[in-house]
């Protein structure tokens, strides 16, 4: 099947996917007379640049389109757009305000991404195997994804020179239904790349041996603001029928499978910018999935210049940074030798290179001499290298001080950048309405001083948003459990309670059941007739992670026990539609992984934007921004070596706090939301706001690890 953009005249749009001029938006175009297609090209163009992700009144305005086809429709819209009846249009073009509406949204979109200007050729290529956009793009499982969604976002508004690099996953990431008694099942649906906002790049190809076979990949590309994202897809004509499924599922298949997807994402991803005449100074590997662009890389310079590996590898050097996000090992591709022979083989022999030294570019110490291990490859080949918080930093230099042996473990050269996230994608309206007013309209980017101007928020109008934003956690909860044939949807949560969020994947080591590992005490807290609180969670296991599947159904059990009565609730399918309600209206937000195994975590940023207030093991961002006032902390007992003794000694204190912190403060005055909850709320913004957003992480990589190195050539 061969896919081709559609314009919204049903001509293909060729014009618009010209690289070099990525652009949705064609002011110059010819405009119908016709209202009614002026209007409907406008909102195809709105709809077509993922901007309206962080543009609140854009979203308005889809939601006037349908409220229905917008919420319930996992804010899709194409899809909107496409569903509607003629009549609806006919409607809609008669409305005066609605058209003025439209209009000047329109022109506000034209302003921002500037279609006149000059192209540039990118100077940062940012390589990833997921990307969360939005939730109507399933490109993503997690937090890697969204943070690589945030990172294009970000550069969108610094207007920095950057392209994305991804896979088109025809079948996306699995949408999770919850069974009582079973767990997780998962679906996969076919995504039809133009109803997802994807338009066909021509001109876009590269070929790629994949094993015994070539494998050509075709290009799509999406618009994030002043960004384009483009996506490999191997289901394409004259490949085989193996090859077509090389990106079918993100984190789908075995090994072998993985291998032949970071062969597309990083050896195809290197072709096709070179297709496109893209010659980018920096490429960032966002984890070592994308590590084999490097290969493509070192092959170019030795067949071009003769050089040899260890030279290739030294002259590629300052044009890499990795980011390494992970400091549990089963995070990390770590690829067997006969693997690596198998799809690797023809690499060496095309550069005249033994596969033992190439084995040895990705040696770790603890894996042995038969494994590739992607992350230490990646610190080998890169000039500069980075975790995602301090501690994370730290983790790090000691985890892979065994890749750098001359070297003291602290000056491992593998710094930090802190993750954040995009501001006005994750905050909501009534939040950015008071900050835009009392902070200004750059409040996403502001610096300390001028997030200062929060402390001087009345109680009221800080009260009236927090609700509100509660109101509709609790309206969309019940809507879900109501969709789902839930019997007791309508009477699900208490909109007045004290809400704890818990929204993550089921990994091990983010703990999900230790709430729940004293059940005593959680009946009382959620019982409480005085002071009620209550528990909304939600998450997936990866789809092999049996001891993640096997958490999950314990919290699923204690969400349908009716001791609990609409307290404890699971909402299904985690993603971001579900994250976004669930930052928007928890009063704490909840994190409890086992220290230091978190590398970030953004999850807590996020509602810290919110007015959320975090309760967090010291792990990941908390440990450096927690300042005693705008949160609380969770200890670890990290002496205790047995998993057992130690998650009783820290549910332990995660209860005390709660009942004798926590839960009196927000109650404080006798009603939700004290006036000394409220100084927190302010004080987390102040404190947090500068520090927690996406725009400081793209300008810390800006400023520390894509400038140029010094003495270094390119
Ligand atoms: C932010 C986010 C995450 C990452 O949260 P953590 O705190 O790192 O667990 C995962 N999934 C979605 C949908 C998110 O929005």
């Amino acid at each position: 099947m061969r896919v081709t953009s559609v314009g919204p005249h049903g001509r293909r749009d060729a014009g618009r996917t010209s690289l070099g001029n990525v652009r949705t938006v064609n002011p110059d175009a010819a405009l119908p007379d016709e209202p009614r297609a002026r209007l409907r090209r406008q909102l195809e163009d709105l709809a077509r640049n993922f901007r309206w992700v962080w543009d609140v009144p854009t979203q308005q305005l889809f939601a006037r389109v349908s409220v229905d086809g917008w919420e319930v429709g996992h804010r899709s819209p194409l899809q909107l757009l496409a569903d509607l009846e003629e009549s609806t249009w006919r409607d809609l073009a008669a409305d005066a305000d609605f058209v003025r509406d439209a209009d000047h949204l329109h022109a506000e979109l034209l302003a921002y991404v500037q279609p006149g200007r000059p192209p540039r050729a990118p100077q940062v290529a940012y390589f990833s195997p997921e990307f969360g956009v939005a939730e109507s793009l399933p490109q993503y499982s997690g937090g890697l994804g969204v943070l690589a969604g945030d990172h294009l976002k970000a550069a969108s508004d610094l207007d920095l020179s950057l392209v994305g690099v991804g896979l088109f996953y025809r079948q996306g990431f699995f949408r999770q239904e919850l069974v009582p008694g079973q767990g997780q099942l998962e679906h996969y649906r076919d995504i039809r790349p133009e109803m997802v906002g994807l338009q066909k790049v021509h001109g876009a190809a590269a070929t790629v041996a994949v094993g015994d076979e070539n494998v050509a990949v075709q290009v799509w590309k999406a618009d994030v603001g002043r960004i384009t994202l483009l996506l490999l897809d191997t289901h394409v004509d004259g490949n085989s029928e193996r090859a077509r499924h090389i990106t079918d599922r993100l984190y789908g298949g075995d090994q072998a499978h993985r291998v032949r997807q970071e062969l597309i994402l990083g050896v195809a991803g290197v072709r096709v910018l070179r297709s496109l005449g893209m010659a980018p100074r920096v490429y960032h590997l966002n984890e070592g999935h994308a590590g084999f662009l490097a290969l493509e890389r070192i092959r170019a310079q030795m067949v071009s210049s003769g050089a040899s590996l260890h030279e290739a590898v030294e002259q590629n050097r300052a044009s890499l940074v990795f980011t390494t996000h992970t400091p549990v090992p089963a995070g990390i591709d770590r690829f067997p030798r006969d693997l690596m022979q198998t799809y690797l083989g023809g690499w060496c022999e095309g550069v005249g290179v033994s596969i033992d030294e190439l084995m040895e570019l990705g040696r770790y110490a603890d894996d042995g001499p038969d494994a590739f291990n992607m992350a230490a490859f990646c610190l080998r080949v890169s000039g500069r290298a980075n975790g995602v918080s301090q501690l994370h930093g730290a983790v790090s230099r000691s985890m892979f001080a065994s890749v750098f042996p001359d070297t003291p473990e602290r000056d491992v050269p593998i710094t930090a950048v802190t993750n954040g996230v995009h501001a006005r994608t994750w905050t909501s309206p009534e939040v950015q309405a008071i900050f835009d007013r009392v902070i200004g309209v750059d409040w996403p980017d502001a610096s300390a001083d001028d997030w200062r101007a929060v402390s001087a928020l009345g109680d009221d109008e800080l009260r009236d948003a927090r609700v509100a934003a509660r109101e509709r956690l609790v309206r969309f909860v019940r809507d879900r459990l109501a969709e789902r044939g839930q019997t007791h949807a309508a009477e699900a949560l208490d909109p007045g309670a004290l809400t704890i969020g818990f929204a993550r994947r089921f990994a091990t080591y983010k703990r999900a059941t230790l709430l729940l590992s004293d059940r005593d005490r959680l009946e009382r807290l959620l019982l409480d007739g005085d002071r009620p609180v209550q528990v909304v969670f939600a998450g997936k296991a990866h789809p092999a992670d049996e001891p993640g599947k096997a958490l999950l159904r314990q919290v699923l059990e204690v969400s349908a026990d009716p001791t609990f009565a609409g307290r404890f609730v699971f909402i299904d399918d985690y993603d971001i539609g579900v994250a976004r309600a669930l930052y928007h209206g928890s009063d704490v937000w909840l994190n409890n992984p086992v220290r230091p195994q978190e590398a970030c975590g953004t999850s807590g940023e996020k509602a810290a934007l919110n007015g959320a207030l975090n309760f967090s093991v010291l792990d990941g961002w908390w440990a450096e921004m927690y300042d005693g006032g705008n949160g609380w902390s969770i200890p670890s007992f990290e002496e205790f070596e047995d998993r057992v003794t130690r998650d009783a000694a820290e549910v332990g204190v995660l209860y005390d706090v709660l009942e004798n912190e926590i839960v009196p403060l927000f109650y404080a005055d006798g009603r939700p939301l004290s006036s000394r909850w409220l100084d927190r709320v302010r004080h987390t913004w102040a404190s947090l706001g500068p520090q927690v957003t996406a725009s400081r992480m793209v300008r810390d990589y800006q400023d520390r690890l894509y400038r140029p190195i010094p003495g270094r050539p390119y």
